[in-house]
């Protein structure tokens, strides 16, 4: 029976790279637009975040200030591109009340707390979760940390790199230990799965045949050896 060729963690960041280019991730023109796309992308894609960023822009509330200062339901309709719109705009909320009242509102001052800690306190925040305060820490604080997601699990458990029940902590531990301790790196690596994992790597018919990766990829090898039987 056919083995994959284990891939190393570094050797499919180098595939990835050679197939796709550099993504230039993540899309934001200042650290309060990346995150406030940080918060609006989670569990929509990124087309109906752009959209929100856009009317942001457009209506000139894309400041600390503004945000901050608008009312709910103004927010909240222009973010409604982004679904859970409401929950979002508290999310918002929330997290711009807590800058303003723990870092006098300067976003730099947060961004330059040690990484740990940081991270410990945006975790306490309403509404943000492991992969979102990390994409924080990493895209807008240049921090090292691995983000990973729904693509990034997917991705190395198909390729029989990690197990099927592992959790965030475990998943981002086995690119920390893996990598070289590089932020620039783990932004662009990250950059590259959410590619990998929107375009090839879908949930519903993976597109293997094309996938850059494949060679060592346990699911692909194994849907190889099934239709030659
Ligand atoms: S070969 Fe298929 S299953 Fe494996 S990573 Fe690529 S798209 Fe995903």
């Amino acid at each position: 029976m056919f083995q994959p060729q284990h891939s190393s963690v570094l050797t499919v960041y180098e595939q990835l790279l050679a197939a796709f280019g550099p993504r230039h991730w993540w899309p934001g023109e200042s650290k309060l637009e990346i995150i406030v796309g940080a918060i609006l992308t989670q569990g929509v894609s990124w087309k109906n975040v752009e959209k929100a960023i856009t009317n942001l822009k457009q209506t000139g509330n894309l400041d600390f200030s503004a945000l901050l200062n608008m009312e709910d339901q103004l927010l909240s309709e222009l973010i409604h591109s982004t679904c859970y719109h409401r929950q979002k705009t508290r999310k918002l909320k929330s997290f711009l009340g807590w800058v303003c009242d723990r870092y006098e509102g300067d976003l730099e001052q947060m961004l330059d707390n040690p990484t740990a800690e940081l991270r410990r306190e945006l975790l306490q925040l309403w509404g943000i979760g492991p992969e979102t305060a990390d994409s924080i820490l990493l895209y807008a604080g240049n921090h090292l940390v691995f983000v990973v997601d729904a693509y990034t699990k997917r991705i190395f458990t198909r390729m029989g790199s990690v197990p099927q029940e592992i959790d965030y902590q475990r998943l981002q531990s086995y690119f920390q230990e893996n990598l070289p301790p590089q932020p620039e790196l783990y932004n662009e690596y990250h950059a590259l799965l959410v590619k990998l994992g929107a375009e090839y790597c879908k949930k519903q018919r993976p597109q293997c045949g094309t996938c850059p990766i494949s060679s060592g990829c346990r699911y692909y090898q194994e849907q190889e050896n099934n239709t030659r039987r």
